[in-house]
């Protein structure tokens, strides 16, 4: 048990109640990516008042908290605040109810669905432990809120903002995220974690005519629809079935009425991989056939390529990765293990030591009550629980809120804290 960990279990007895009515508020009052103005005021306010260095409004809503204690590593921890544009069906009695407009000015419901709020009281707590118990430590933390995660905007803008020599630079970056998967529990994984991430936005021209004249016209209904079958087998004919990959077309839109030919069509897909190399060949793939087919329809003009959003690979240092393990095993025991295999959602959290060149780890945290999810496995239904974006996610709250705040001390104390006996 680390020295944080120690200190967790002598905190004032108002912690676990003030960070359950945090994480009720937040989850009432859920904000779109890039538009977390309340939450990154209240993250801000509460963090001064803890006696953090916060810097707010770093890439927009983002808010960065400096906090030196003496010689030692530079920690970053990472929480990311932003809610989905859906509306909740939990029926829990502090469900959202908040609508707002999306970038297309559709009035669109507001909810937690991914457990953001989760993550935030997670830190709020752990941010609060730590300082209130400097001798358990030492070293600088820094402790990052961050915006957009869910429309890969918030890193980045998080980064561009950072500035020469504003911040100091960290030796470790640490993350966790809340999913299905039973309350109390943590799971981790070296190397690739999470997929990466692209969405792309083809526009295919054509010349628009009467439906009646077809020879007048260069259909791109045709070509979207040709490209759309060609693009399956990417996957299923040019990568090797031992390299998992997934390209999924979520929107094909073109015309207005049966009898006209329109002038153009704009597909919408969304791929995942987990190389860089499998990645990078998909992406020339994609352009090669769209490029190809538009060719085989005599267009005139050739495709246009629109990146939606991208996200990286999330690929966990090794060694540190080790380290986080080791601290984990101590204090979950058999509650902490390994992911089987990497998960086939994406994350902008590697944005950061990618762009710096540090090492990261980000692990998992289950929200699901432990007897749902043991009954669940007994009748093969595990796939049946709601999952992170579904309008029915809803993470335990107790021990979920215990087990992330448990999981950062211990993966943070792991650099932070003088070396205990197991
Ligand atoms: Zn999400
Ligand atoms: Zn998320």
């Amino acid at each position: 048990m680390n020295t944080l960990i120690q200190a967790l279990g002598a905190a004032e007895p108002t912690l676990m109640g003030d960070l359950e009515a945090l994480y009720k508020d937040l989850h009432r009052h859920p904000e779109l990516s890039m538009h977390e103005v309340r939450t990154s005021k209240i993250v801000a306010d509460a963090m001064q008042g803890f006696g953090y260095d916060v810097t707010p409004n770093v890439g927009v809503t983002g808010v960065v908290c400096i906090m030196k204690n003496g010689a030692g590593p530079v920690v970053m921890l990472r929480a990311d605040m932003d809610a989905l544009p859906m509306a909740e069906n939990t029926g829990l009695p502090y469900a959202s109810a908040v609508t707002a407009r999306d970038e297309d000015g559709i009035e669109v419901g507001v909810a937690h669905s991914c457990g953001h709020d989760m993550h935030v009281t997670w830190m709020i707590g752990a941010a609060r432990i730590l300082a209130t118990n400097r001798t358990a430590w030492a070293g600088t933390l820094m402790i990052v809120f961050q915006p957009g995660e869910e429309t890969a905007e918030g890193a980045s803008a998080m980064v561009r903002d950072w500035g020469e020599g504003r911040f100091p630079k960290p030796d470790i970056i640490l993350g966790q995220h809340v999913m299905a998967g039973p309350a109390g529990t943590v799971n981790y994984r070296p190397g690739v974690t999470l997929s990466a991430g692209d969405s792309l936005k083809i526009r295919l021209f054509g010349r628009g005519s009467h439906g009646s004249q077809p020879q007048t016209s260069i259909d791109p209904v045709i070509m979207a629809a040709a490209i759309t079958l060609r693009l399956q087998t990417i996957v299923s004919r040019e990568i090797a079935p031992t390299d998992p990959a997934v390209l999924t077309i979520g929107s094909l839109q073109a015309g207005t009425k049966e009898n006209i030919i329109p002038d153009d069509a704009t597909i919408k897909l969304n791929m995942r991989t987990f190389d860089e190399d499998t990645r990078e060949y998909m992406h020339k793939a994609i352009r090669r056939i769209c490029c190809a087919e538009c060719d085989a329809s005599n267009a005139e003009r050739p495709p246009e390529f629109t990146t939606i959003n991208s996200y990286p690979l999330t690929e966990n240092d090794l060694v540190a990765t080790q380290k986080v393990a080791q601290a984990f095993g101590q204090q979950f025991g058999v509650n902490a293990s390994l992911a089987p295999s990497p998960a086939s959602a994406s994350e902008d959290f590697s944005i950061f030591g990618r762009s710096w060149g540090i090492p990261y780890v980000f692990w998992f945290v289950g929200g699901t009550d432990p007897a749902v999810y043991a009954k669940a496995r007994q009748e093969k239904t595990v796939n049946q629980i709601p999952s992170n974006h579904s309008p029915k996610f809803a993470p335990q709250i107790h021990p979920t809120l215990e087990t992330g705040l448990q999981a950062m001390l211990t993966a943070a104390g792991a650099w932070l804290c003088p070396p205990t006996a197991a």
